[in-house]
């Protein structure tokens, strides 16, 4: 049972195309699995339809909406896929996320005692810090605040910030006012997707030399 949405601005940003790809694709995730935010963001196209009545065509690009929903309602592209070989490994019965098929992968790399991330890479915006982490049960990520945003999509198990539990399916959106440490559940590892943009700030100098060193 999914309890954390993508707010209604962030849905809306999507729809109108204007969120950089890395935010864009973790959003696109969220909504292959989630039935209600699929049906939101109809609902939104919608309504921007008619607020494009009003404006200059140029302003916002309603096609990227109808865009991301074919792209979600197709079948998966097999060709541009990447091999699963070359995927990071995942746990029995948790699929690659279509959304992510044109993406490139690393295997996954030490990240600390029980943590392991994987770099991914998208065609439309090399630059974009976009990752798998995957940590494990009764760990936690370093605490952290962000410079701008950070927006997690879990896809496997569950941790606790502080804040809230976030299970399978469950998105989150964390900015400078959010101070966290996220903290895996025990019972499994937990696999989240993440965009960052701007930095991850830690608190101890030992993190914030190793997120500098992976770029994060
Ligand atoms: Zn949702």
């Amino acid at each position: 049972m999914i309890k954390h949405h993508p707010e209604d601005d962030l849905l809306l940003s999507m729809a109108a195309g204007g969120l950089a790809p890395g935010p864009a694709l973790v959003v696109a995730v969220h909504v292959e699995g989630c039935a209600h935010c699929r049906a939101q963001l109809r609902l939104l196209e919608s309504v921007g339809g008619v607020l494009l009545e009003d404006m200059a065509p140029a302003d916002l690009s309603s096609q990227a909406l109808a865009r991301t929903l074919a792209a979600i309602d197709a079948p998966p592209r097999r060709p541009a896929a990447l091999p699963p070989s070359e995927r990071p490994s995942l746990p029995a019965g948790l699929a690659w996320p279509r959304a992510l098929e044109a993406c490139t992968a690393t295997s996954w790399r030490w990240l600390g005692p029980g943590m392991r991330w994987s770099r991914l890479r998208l065609p439309a915006d090399p630059q974009a810090k976009l990752f798998l982490l995957r940590i494990g049960a009764g760990r936690s990520l370093a605490p952290h605040t962000h410079s701008d945003s950070e927006l997690t999509q879990v896809l496997h198990g569950a941790f606790h910030d502080g804040r809230d539990l976030f299970g399978p399916g469950d998105f989150d959106a964390a900015d400078p006012s959010v101070h966290h440490q996220p903290a895996v559940r025990d019972g499994g590892d937990c696999i989240c997707l993440a965009s960052v943009e701007g930095r991850m700030r830690f608190d101890s100098p030992l993190a914030r030399t190793l997120a500098a060193l992976i770029d994060m």
